[in-house]
């Protein structure tokens, strides 16, 4: 009963025409795990390659019950009234175990959701990381190409998200809160060494002295790192999602960075490194997920393993073993 997939061409109009529901269908198209949809997929991508690349990709991160899709709802609703079009998309590896545990339902940013300047998808299911990040980077090309202006790229810090989220965004923000005092030997060190921004949330009521404290002791902490490569000097502030006391000022944080990395040309720099190491990313993958799967290959890896298990042999000659009998160039 679903109906048929429009060809690559009808899909590319409506798309640069901004249709959101034919946006949805490509997005959809892009996860498939069948292989004629990701061929058509693939198609549609590079038909749309041309006109991608002019958006705004910001990445933001922080633990569950940061304040994530609050502070998104009224961003994003913010960012829509001076004009943007705002797509939302979500980085989730544990997804597929919790079934979705953001932007699973829409209600998480009601208004939003019902903007007609903006678009919400959650995060593919049932994949890996890289397979969710490579689907992720391609649906911001999909929405670049519809028109969107600003890309917003969730994610809860869950291994290596942050990481990944960090290598596909031009600006990196992390929503903290404040907790026992002690809270910032919680950030993981990585994590303040990519953020742009941190803005530490639920700054209202009897919790503002807390907030203000965090802030402080942050602003010294980050003086303490060296230099980035972008010569951005990281913000620390305090917002309220819930009172929007604080969000809008972060898009101009953000237009000051981009004006800071377009003189420098660290902008640019920065995004072709990153489609470099995109393509690297994709190679290994690819290898690696075709390697893994052929049958003879899962066969000699099965009786290595066992090996390994009996202490018979070392992971290095397992795999020196597995490589030479099966990588053929
Ligand atoms: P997420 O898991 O990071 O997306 O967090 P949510 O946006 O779902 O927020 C988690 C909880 O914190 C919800 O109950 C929100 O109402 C609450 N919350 C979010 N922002 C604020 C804020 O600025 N102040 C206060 N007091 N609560 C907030």
């Amino acid at each position: 009963n679903r109906k048929p997939v429009p060809d690559v061409e009808t899909l590319k109009s409506d798309i640069l025409n901004g249709d959101i529901t034919a946006l949805s269908r490509s997005i959809t198209l892009l996860e498939s795990t069948n292989k004629k949809h990701g061929e058509h997929a693939n198609a549609l991508l590079n038909a749309c390659l041309p006109f991608a690349n002019k958006s705004i990709r910001i990445g933001i991160t922080g633990v569950p019950g940061a304040g994530k899709s609050t502070f998104i709802e009224v961003f994003g609703t913010y960012l829509t009234s001076i004009g943007k079009r705002v797509a939302v998309l979500a980085i989730d590896p544990s997804s597929h175990i919790s079934k979705g545990s953001i932007l699973g339902d829409k209600t998480r940013m009601e208004n939003l959701a019902k903007n007609k300047n903006a678009f919400i998808r959650p995060s593919a299911t049932n994949e890996n990381l890289g397979g969710v990040a490579r689907k992720t980077r391609e649906s911001i090309i999909l929405c670049e190409a519809a028109g969107f202006d600003v890309i917003l790229i969730e994610t809860v810090g869950v291994g290596q998200s942050e990481t990944t989220v960090h290598s596909m965004v031009d600006f990196f923000l992390l929503l903290q809160i404040t907790g026992s005092g002690d809270e910032l030997q919680g950030i993981k060190r990585g994590i303040i060494e990519m953020a742009d921004a941190i803005i530490i949330n639920k700054a209202d009521g009897d919790n503002i002295p807390k907030a203000k404290a965090a802030e402080s002791d942050l602003k010294k902490i980050i003086h303490l790192y060296k230099e980035k490569a972008s010569g951005w000097t990281p913000i620390v502030s305090t917002c309220s999602a819930i009172e929007n006391q604080g969000v809008t000022i972060v898009w101009k944080y953000i237009k000051d960075y981009i004006s800071l990395t377009s003189k420098n040309n660290y902008f640019e720099r920065h995004r072709k490194d990153q489609n470099k190491y995109w393509l690297l990313q994709t190679i290994k993958n690819e290898i690696t997920d075709s390697f893994l799967k052929n049958e003879r290959v899962k066969h000699d890896l099965e009786i290595q393993l066992n090996l390994i298990e009996e202490n018979k042999t070392t992971p290095f000659n397992a795999a020196e073993h597995i490589l030479k009998a099966h990588l053929k160039f």
